[in-house]
């Protein structure tokens, strides 16, 4: 694939075939009762990886967490951890430790207490919890707060406090349930580069929980997505951007325009697509179904572009009426209705501050994109 990759670039175990997995689940099926919550599911997750399930509410990801922690144990198949099954090890001896949702912070204990309550637990001598904790409050950039209880702190430094906690104990793999949750959007934003430093200073693995998928896409080195115990697509946050595998994935991350079609006509260079509502669409040749096969061309609306005039040199130009304009600052979404009824999205970031080619409501408009501009869909 041309230049789709991670943010770490010198970072890609999964493309080479001789890393050898780290977290492993191996054809695991979760049943509750007759419900069943994740079906034969596969995937690897590599050392210090920042992995991120992400699906809908009730597509079983926080179950596939509880199952790698040890809170319940896979109903059919096995999860290797480093090369050993961990069928029947409890919990507290998983070398994985699990940040919850709620915190769940001592409200009757300080910061450092709170941080050092495990090492305590585990017979840690006392000057060495001392040097563990002010390193873990260093590390999250508490350390004027160490004497506060958790009511005295606020959202975000709670969760800063919870995150402390549990890598205090250095566990080798971290596991974090929707773990900005309770977080307001900036603080939201700010907390993720936070976490993604954290996981690198310390060189964990990290498996986190979302169904947010900005939070997905900002901070994982990979992205699973999950859809009623199923695996959909596992790849790099831009691969799942640029060339989602399904129309569930287009749809699922981002927005999406979606020209259902078939194959009219193939040559060595292109696929001309005949649309469902008559448009005609050509697309750079990476179709590997047959003509007259039913697809779908997906294009984000960033890749489209909208002018009062076809442009000359355009390959892909389709006429409409201006529908509806969304103007947010930063860049403003346009609806446009083709004359064939189907509805287009396309955003233009506003560069400048005063627009070129103004368009109103109801203006005759046109989009228009490039043949590489999107992908074609076969499922
Ligand atoms: P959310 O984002 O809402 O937490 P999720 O994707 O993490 O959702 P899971 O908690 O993994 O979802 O649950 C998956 C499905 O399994 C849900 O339909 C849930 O109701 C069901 N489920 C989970 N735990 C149990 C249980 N102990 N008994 C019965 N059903 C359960």
């Amino acid at each position: 694939m041309k230049s789709l990759g991670s943010i770490r670039r010198d970072f890609a175990p999964w493309n080479d075939p001789n890393a050898k997995p780290y977290i492993q689940f191996d054809n695991v099926t979760k049943k509750f009762g007759d419900f069943t919550a994740v079906n034969n599911l596969s995937l690897t997750i590599f050392e210090r990886e920042f992995f991120a399930l992400l699906g809908a509410s009730g597509c079983g990801k926080s179950t596939l967490l509880r199952m790698l922690a040890g809170f319940e144990e896979p109903t059919a198949g096995r999860i290797l951890l480093d090369g050993q099954d961990l069928r029947g090890i409890p919990p507290y001896r998983r070398p994985v430790n699990m940040m919850f949702q709620s915190y769940a912070l001592f409200p009757h204990m300080t910061v450092e207490n709170n941080i050092a309550f495990g090492l305590k637990q585990d017979g840690m001598p006392k000057p060495e919890i001392a040097s563990r904790v002010a390193e873990m409050l260093k590390l999250v950039k508490l350390e004027q707060f160490a004497k506060r209880k958790p009511h005295q702190l606020s959202g975000g430094q709670r969760q800063r406090v919870a995150l402390a906690r549990s890598v205090a104990k250095r566990p080798k793999v971290l596991l974090l349930d929707e773990p900005l949750g309770a977080l307001d959007k900036k603080l939201r934003e700010e907390t993720q580069f936070e976490l993604m430093d954290l996981q690198q200073n310390l060189g964990l693995t990290f498996v986190v929980v979302t169904h947010d998928q900005e939070e997905a896409m900002t901070m994982a080195d990979r992205i699973a997505i999950i859809d009623k115990g199923e695996v959909m697509q596992v790849a790099t946050p831009a691969e799942v951007y640029e060339a989602p595998s399904s129309r569930f994935v287009a749809h699922f991350v981002g927005n999406v325009n979606m020209f259902e079609g078939k194959v009219a006509e193939r040559t060595a260079k292109t696929t001309r697509i005949a649309g469902a509502t008559g448009a005609q669409i050509v697309v750079d040749n990476a179709v590997d179904t047959a003509a007259g096969a039913d697809i779908v061309f997906a294009i984000r609306p960033e890749k489209i572009r909208i002018s009062s005039k076809k442009p000359a040199d355009a390959v892909n130009a389709l006429e409409g009426e201006v529908y509806d304009i969304a103007y947010l600052g930063d860049m403003t979404v346009y609806h446009v209705r083709l004359d064939d009824g189907q509805m287009v999205r396309a955003s233009t970031m506003n560069a400048a501050r005063i627009a070129e080619d103004p368009l109103s409501w109801n203006d005759r408009a046109w989009v228009s994109f490039r043949p590489d501009a999107g992908v074609v869909l076969t499922r």
